[in-house]
């Protein structure tokens, strides 16, 4: 097997941690660097003929919250008293003791970085959650180019334990044993989240943190609300998870979490632990209310190995694939319905530890090596592991380069492979840092144009799929080659493949004449005749779903008026094509029969004036866009209404406005021809203001940045 090239694209800070990258379900990129995240939104760009995709880059610096510090205060005079052994092991242990009188402070680093499930923040987003080398533990939310904590965990798991914490006192003398369990309960280690829960018609997510003392602490976080940035964070359980294994006295260090829903209300989260044990904790949350059922051992033998990544893929027969990596070991577990281990295997990997994971589907998964290899691994019909090598060519053996993180697109056509240069003292560090390489497997099923045609819904996740296609025909000299063959069997395609020959006509035409389109905002169908098709089918199924409305309002009634009108207009065209050609199925074409038929003998509006100077306006809503006056009027891409106010949605990749009173008939508005969400402007509704008042924006270079920055000018 090997890998096909797309293209390579330059991150700015080297990269140094592995499994250092994340592909969100809401197509961002994050990647773990030396100084911070940075994060890549994958942005479509159907009309560009360069062959380079195009990202909104974003950057968050780690919190300056040291979980720890409000300990110190005190033992900062206290630590002289202690024997040398406790002093130095204190010492050693930064997180612990951070700021420090003579000696430098602890300057954190983000060790992980993981999203949550999309929909977790209306419409349709995912939350960073960040993790430091301090143990701070912060919840991310990106409002313009700016990233903000947008909750604290690490503060309001302080407030829960303060009253338990004795080194917290002023003027006592606390012993260095107790001062290091309680600095331990507030040092986080590990975070995971849980996929997205629903109760009646609410949404939310379990958020868990588990910390250094073995405390495992898991968060109830309330899905936010469009416009608001206010998180609803409460402690659904507290659990001592330190049973330490028999040659540690203190707990283990828990390295990684990973949360495994089983069936309704039933849960295990996986428990990955620095001596290399693998155990679950069974949970119950019915009716909503957390609880502890068993715990089970998978794996209790200490072999000194910690486990470095856990994740996990449901079975179609009902089972759970759960693939563990330590050190260059994959270990493979999988969990029946009630959590028991049914099968455990494993299978080394010849090369150095492994630095990334991908489970493509429910047998195959694909992992990358520190030392550049990149490998197939299949779970066969006898539950045992077989790995092959992918050749990746395209990154020259000669280069040097080390692997650091492996992630994939939700599509799962497009991986994202980062390389750091293979040593770090090199003095071309600075010239040449980490680089991502986009790829895709040259396999019969991952091909992304296949995968893009046997999808059935869901549009917006393959946006992926048409860059990569773009892309490499950019890149080409003979772009047909590389261009598909668009079906042109219209009349029968659902609104999914309609929109798919819609965006791939507009690729073929930038491409091959070469010919640049600035704006694609007019509903004629000049570029590509789905467009028009496209416009019937929204229009045919707003109708129909208007009619189930109890009480029209003004805006639906003048609505409804205009896109009868269209389709009126619409079929009678059809009417003269049949009558030329031989009678075909025509889906569309039906579907507006039906709308029209179904929403005839109803009250409508039929009179429209210009909103902004009253003026009757007679002209066809589709045909002009001014007033008699002359009054310039942008109108809804769905609905054909003015939009005069400030308070609309607009598509942001398209450009095409959606009139406010769509809020009302769906739950999300999206784009009819990009099926992305629109989205309010955050200047004009005002949330920004709030959140740079409320929030700590992590965007901002915090002041060790700027101090080392500084550091060579003074001398
Ligand atoms: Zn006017
Ligand atoms: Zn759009």
């Amino acid at each position: 097997m090997e890998t096909v090239d797309v293209c390579s694209v330059n991150v700015s800070e080297l990269v140094t941690s592995s499994f250092c990258a994340n592909w969100s379900e809401d197509n961002n990129l994050s990647i773990i660097t030396e100084k911070g995240v940075h994060v890549f939104e994958l942005q479509p760009n159907p009309l560009c003929p360069v062959p380079m995709p195009k990202f909104k880059r974003s950057f968050m610096y780690p919190t300056d919250n040291l979980p720890t510090e409000i300990l110190l205060s005190d033992i900062n005079n206290q630590l002289n008293t202690y024997s040398k052994n406790e002093f130095y092991s204190l010492m050693m242990d930064s997180p612990l003791t951070p700021k420090i009188y003579d000696k430098a402070d602890h300057i954190p680093r983000i060790i992980t970085s993981i999203w949550s499930p999309i929909k977790l923040a209306q419409p349709s987003k995912c939350l960073l959650a960040t993790l430091t080398s301090a143990g701070a533990v912060d919840l991310l939310f990106k409002s313009g180019k700016n990233w903000f904590s947008i909750c604290n965990i690490s503060t309001i798991w302080l407030d829960i334990i303060k009253n338990k914490l004795e080194s917290i006192e002023p003027n006592k003398h606390h012993d260095a044993v107790t001062f290091r369990n309680e600095a331990r309960k507030l040092q986080a280690t590990s975070i995971a989240w849980s996929t997205l829960q629903q109760s009646s018609n609410k949404f939310y997510c379990y958020f868990l943190t588990s910390f250094r003392s073995g405390d495992l602490v898991i968060w109830r976080i309330d899905q936010i609300p469009e416009l608001s940035f206010k998180v609803n964070a409460t402690m659904a359980l507290n659990i001592q998870v330190n049973q330490s294994s028999s040659t540690t006295s203190t707990a283990e260090r828990i390295t990684k979490l990973c949360w495994i829903t089983l069936a309704n209300n039933k849960h295990v989260v996986i428990v990955g632990y620095f001596d290399g044990r693998i155990h679950g904790i069974e949970l119950d949350d019915e009716p909503e209310i957390m609880t502890e059922i068993s715990r089970k051992k998978y794996i209790d033998s200490v072999d000194k190995m910690p486990v470095t990544s856990i994740q996990s893929i449901k079975l179609t027969n009902g089972n759970t694939h759960v693939v563990v990596t330590k050190n260059f070991f994959i270990i493979s577990l999988i969990l029946n319905e009630n959590g028991d281990l049914i099968h455990n295997n494993y299978i080394k990997i010849m090369g150095f530890s492994i630095t990334g994971l991908v489970i493509i589907n429910e047998t195959e998964t694909i992992i990358t090596t520190q030392n550049g290899g990149m490998h197939f691994i299949k779970l066969n019909e006898q539950s045992k592991l077989t790995s092959s090598q992918i050749n990746n060519e395209s990154i020259s053996k000669s280069l040097k380069v080390q692997y650091r993180g492996l992630a994939c697109s939700p599509s799962k056509a497009t991986f994202i492979n980062v390389t750091s240069p293979n040593c770090q003292h090199d003095h071309l560090i600075n010239r040449e840092p980490s680089i991502l390489q986009l790829f895709h497997l040259n396999i019969e099923n991952m091909n992304p144009w296949l995968i893009l045609n046997s999808s059935e819904c869901n549009f917006n996740i393959h946006w992926d799929c048409l860059e990569v296609i773009r892309i490499k025909a950019a890149k080409s000299i003979e772009p047909e080659d590389v261009l598909p063959i668009i079906d042109e069997e219209l009349e029968t395609m659902s609104i999914h493949k309609l929109r798919i020959t819609m965006w791939m006509t507009l690729i073929t035409k930038v491409l091959k004449k070469k010919k640049i389109l600035k704006k694609i905002d007019n509903i004629v169908g000049e570029i590509s005749e789905a467009q028009p098709l496209i416009f019937v089918n929204s229009v045919s199924s707003y109708l129909l779903k208007l009619i189930d409305k109890n009480n029209l309002n003004d805006y639906n009634r003048l609505s409804m008026h205009f896109l009868r009108l269209y389709l009126e207009v619409y079929l009678a065209g059809e009417d003269d094509t049949k009558n030329t050609s031989l009678t075909k199925e025509n889906i569309t074409v039906d579907y507006a029969i039906n709308a029209v038929k179904m929403t005839s003998n109803m009250d409508l509006i039929e009179v429209e004036a210009c909103n902004l100077c009253g003026e009757i306006i007679t002209e066809l809503p589709w045909i002009m866009s001014n007033c008699p006056k002359g009054h310039k009027l942008p109108r809804c891409a769905l609905t054909l209404l003015q939009i005069t106010c400030l308070r609309y949605k607009s598509c942001p990749t398209c450009g095409r406005l959606y009139h406010p009173s769509l809020d009302d008939d769906y739950d999300q508005v999206r784009c009819i021809y990009c099926d992305i969400p629109a989205i309010y402007d955050p200047r004009i509704i005002g949330v920004d203001d709030d959140i740079h008042e409320n929030c700590k924006n992590l965007s901002v270079k915090p002041i060790w940045e700027i101090q080392a920055s500084k550091i060579p000018q003074e001398i």
